[in-house]
């Protein structure tokens, strides 16, 4: 039996793909081998990654002239390839600060530029978005960066900034695919896969053309997207099985209804979590209601003492991998789009006999 793990990534994966992953696991369409097995130059494999970045680009409606890059590092790399790739010898970029995510980009990103932070709720304690209004951007920018959803402080952006013509590029590692998004207003979107994707071992790198020009001098040739376009993303041997099973999950997604279904089983799902929160003076979550994230619901217990006994009873309860982040302590339930309904119930229920006994 398999139990409801909240983890935040690698996540639970939906159990038909798994079903699908163990079906072929030995005899891949009766070749008589494993997609592990098979060599990345092989026109099989070839067709695999023909057909994942095709059923990419149709759940999302993606426009020809936004390339695709399958990546071996994880999201964290970006955060040096981003300029690397995109300053092109401009020296200035503008980030957005929402959090621990945003802000170890900011981190890593000092090594190439001046960073200019346009906007941080640091002040907030990261638990509202910073108002449009308030943001300072530099008009000589050489892009716009930002995180989309805080996987950590569990904050979200249901609106997509308007930056003028400076190039926006943003993290969408943990809500990626989870309602519907229009790419087109972003010049790259970047995402690591043990979310929503598939296993870990692989990123995507959604790339507007006319942003795709060679790194700067030095960069590994591995950063080079302009480099790794060109090579259709094999500029060395990439994660083939990785690959292999974000396919089958975007074939799952597209069986299941497509983005717009996956939207509304999110909505729901975070409601029915967010509403039992906010009814309890047991539990608490403290970020703005308008931007709670649908994807990653911190919380955390009135009685911090009882964590522990907390943790320990839901996993007994088949309730697994609850504990929040080490920098935010407390909980975190992540409700992927592999997360069932009977997940969320099954936790609101645990958590409601858990407050009766210790309440
Ligand atoms: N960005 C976000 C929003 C994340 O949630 C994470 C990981 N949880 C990362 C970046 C870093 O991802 P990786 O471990 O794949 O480098």
């Amino acid at each position: 039996m398999r139990a409801f793990n909240f983890s935040a990534g690698p996540a639970t994966l939906p159990t038909e793909v798994m079903l699908e992953v163990q079906e072929q696991l030995l005899n891949w369409q009766n070749s008589g081998m494993s997609v592990m097995e098979l060599s990345h130059r092989s026109p099989e494999f070839a067709g695999i990654l023909n057909e994942t970045e095709l059923d990419l680009r149709d759940i999302l409606a993606l426009p020809d002239h936004y390339r695709i890059i399958f990546c071996q590092e994880g999201a964290s790399a970006h955060w040096d390839m981003i300029p690397l790739n995109l300053l092109q010898g401009n020296h200035q970029a503008d980030y957005i600060e929402t959090g621990y995510w945003s802000y170890r980009a900011i981190e890593e990103g000092r090594r190439y530029c001046n960073i200019n932070i346009a906007a941080s709720n640091r002040i907030d304690h990261f638990s509202a978005l910073p108002d449009r209004a308030e943001w300072r951007l530099n008009p000589k920018a050489a892009y716009v960066h930002y995180c989309s959803n805080e996987t950590i402080d569990g904050l979200e952006f249901f609106w997509t900034p308007d930056v003028g013509n400076v190039p926006l590029v943003v993290d969408m590692s943990s809500h990626f695919l989870s309602r519907p998004m229009d790419i087109t207003k972003f010049g790259m979107v970047y995402a690591g896969a043990q979310k929503n994707i598939g296993p870990a071992g692989l990123s995507l790198a959604i790339i507007r053309e006319d942003l795709l020009k060679p790194a700067a001098p030095g960069t590994p040739f591995l950063m080079d997207y302009h480099g790794q376009f060109h090579a259709h993303s094999m500029l060395n041997t990439p994660p083939t099985f990785t690959i292999w099973v974000a396919g089958l999950v975007f074939k799952w997604i597209k069986r299941n209804g497509g983005l717009t279904q996956m939207a509304v089983r999110n909505a729901e799902k975070a409601r029915l979590l967010y509403d039992f929160l906010d009814k309890s003076a047991f539990y608490r979550n403290s970020v703005k209601v308008q931007d709670r994230s649908l994807m990653n619901v911190p919380f955390h217990l009135r009685e911090p003492a009882l964590d522990e006994v907390f943790l320990k009873e839901a996993e007994l309860s088949g309730l697994k991998q609850l504990r929040g982040h080490r920098v935010v302590g407390g909980m975190r339930a992540s409700i992927y789009n592999a997360m069932p309904i009977e997940g969320v119930q099954a936790l609101i229920n645990f958590m409601a006999d858990f407050e009766r006994r210790y309440g």
